[in-house]
């Protein structure tokens, strides 16, 4: 049996998983509208590559990828293109990016499109080249273009090839699902990730609270090298680096990459994902996405089409808007509140919750600290998170980058435990924003600096090379005039008359 490791910290909130696994996965359809955020994913937004009023088919390349991180995206279904323009997005300040919009047509009419029966036969890099051209991003919540994280460099040893089955956060029961009822194509992407990466280990971690996803994995795992190990519920044994230090007991260093280690890690989501576009051909235009809280009276899990309104999701669920107090994109502890109930479905859209007051209450006002210590205890990254929320408060850019503000995954653990009721990751997401944005402004003026520098540079050296010319140019005049006023050499006054003559005479001869 294998050994199992702790991390530091972790909570165990109440798990409110039952209500959403009553069922099975079930289709939510096709809306009327589809809004296709162009950026679903950690990296540039894809580029646009159809125009209004285009009919497009399902799985059709709409936009394709910007640079090595970005990743292309594919209509979910047929329809006209009706608009690309800025639309609401699912984020806490309701901002709004640009967006493809597909009025679809019912039709869910498919490009054409091929798989491949033996990925064995395929090299690695063409299985990679797949796994980008199926737009295909971390499903886990993070979204991290699937491709990149694989691309590891030539002399990387992949040691450990790790599948994250762990869900650890409360309500949401999407992977869980996945892997009761989809168990197979789970083993059959770990075995396309696994024929890439060549590691000694494929392991697949799963918290204890999921016995029939467990079972349902063993059975398919049944004749293969990959172990399904399951440890003890512990909330956010999900985090890439805590399942890792769960599996292996090695803590990927501040700044460090799993793959520097010689490991990879992929949701289950995202294996499944990849198992689809390399045996089908099919780019990644669906999600299994959680509905559930109090506020719906039939939770579940939907197969759901990118760019669906929640609140045709929501419909699906039998939606109490009477009863809902705030509507949550994610878990109650790493989602956050949408202000509108349009905004769309997107790649890392794990769950919808409506819970009602009693199930969620709304925070009360926050109180002072009263260092405690009490978010440092749980807070997995080990990290000081009054300290933190402290340099947030006053803006000390620097100190918080020093106490490693950007190892924090934004769990919530903190906030979950303050007994100051602080939203501490509030704080956290809004200064790494900050310091994200002025390091973007610093590195535009520095780009503007270079340029201008470059600028006076290549001006002054024109400038040098002019009076230069210049200067030869008097002194050979100079030396001209002093040969004619001596005798010596020819009078180039002359010479140019005596040319124009020889000239003339041939034409006339002519
Ligand atoms: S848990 Fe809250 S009150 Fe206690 S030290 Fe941390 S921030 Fe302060
Ligand atoms: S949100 Fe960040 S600081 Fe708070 S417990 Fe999680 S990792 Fe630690």
């Amino acid at each position: 049996m294998r050994k199992i490791f702790g991390f530091h910290g972790g909570i165990h909130p109440p798990e409110n998983k039952h209500q959403s696994m009553a069922g099975v996965i079930e289709l939510a359809g096709i809306p009327a509208q589809l809004t296709l955020p162009l950026s679903q994913h950690i990296g540039a937004p894809a580029s646009v590559v159809v125009a209004v009023g285009e009919r497009v088919l399902k799985g059709q390349l709409i936009a394709q990828a910007k640079g090595f991180v970005s990743v292309p995206l594919h209509a979910p279904t047929s329809g006209i293109v009706s608009a690309i323009e800025d639309r609401l997005i699912a984020h806490p300040s309701g901002l709004t990016a640009p967006c493809i919009v597909i009025d679809t047509d019912g039709k869910d009419e498919w490009v054409e499109h091929v798989g491949t029966a033996d990925f064995e036969s395929l090299e690695p890099a063409e299985l990679i080249n797949c796994i980008r051209e199926a737009g295909i991003a971390g499903m886990g919540g993070a979204g991290f273009p699937s491709a990149v994280k694989l691309s590891v460099k030539p002399d990387t040893k992949i040691t450990t090839l790790i599948l994250n089955g762990t869900e650890c956060e409360p309500y949401i029961t999407a992977d869980d699902i996945l892997m009761r009822e989809r168990a197979d194509q789970i083993i059959r992407g770990a075995n396309i990730l696994s024929h890439i990466l060549k590691p000694d280990e494929v392991l697949i971690g799963v918290e204890d609270n999921k016995p029939e996803g467990i079972t349902a994995l063993r059975a398919a795992a049944q004749g293969s090298n990959i172990e399904i190990v399951s440890f003890p519920t512990k909330y956010p044994s999900g985090g890439e680096k805590q399942l890792i230090e769960i599996l292996t007991g090695k803590q990927v260093p501040s700044g460090g990459l799993p793959s520097d280690l010689g490991i990879v890690c992929q949701n289950v989501g995202t294996a499944v994902a990849i198992a689809n576009a390399i045996d089908k051909g099919e780019p990644l235009i669906s999600r299994i996405t959680t509905v559930t809280g109090k506020g719906v009276s039939t939770p579940g899990n939907f197969e759901v089409l990118l760019g669906t309104p929640m609140s045709f999701l929501l419909e699906r669920a039998a939606y109490q808007s009477e009863i809902n107090n705030r509507l949550i994109m994610g878990g109650p502890m790493m989602g956050f509140t949408t202000p509108d109930a349009d905004v769309p479905i997107v790649k890392t859209t794990n769950c919808i919750l409506a819970p009602t007051e009693d199930e969620l209450p709304t925070p009360p006002p926050a109180q002072a600290c009263i260092r405690c210590g009490l978010c440092a205890e749980a807070c997995p990254a080990t990290l000081l998170p009054q300290q933190l929320f402290w340099f947030s408060q006053g803006k000390e850019f620097e100190k918080l980058e020093a106490h490693n503000l950007f190892d924090c995954i934004e769990c919530g653990a903190c906030s979950w435990v303050c007994p100051s009721n602080i939203p501490l990751v509030q704080y956290y997401r809004n200064s790494k924003a900050e310091i994200i944005q002025t390091r973007q402004e610093n590195e535009k003026s520095e780009q503007s600096r270079v340029r201008f520098e470059a600028r006076e540079q290549r001006l002054i050296k024109q400038a040098a090379e002019r009076e230069e010319k210049r200067a030869a140019r008097k002194k050979a005049a100079e030396e001209r005039a002093k040969q004619a006023a001596s005798g010596e050499g020819e009078d180039p006054i002359q010479a140019a008359i005596e040319r124009a003559k020889a000239k003339k005479a041939a034409q006339e001869n002519a």
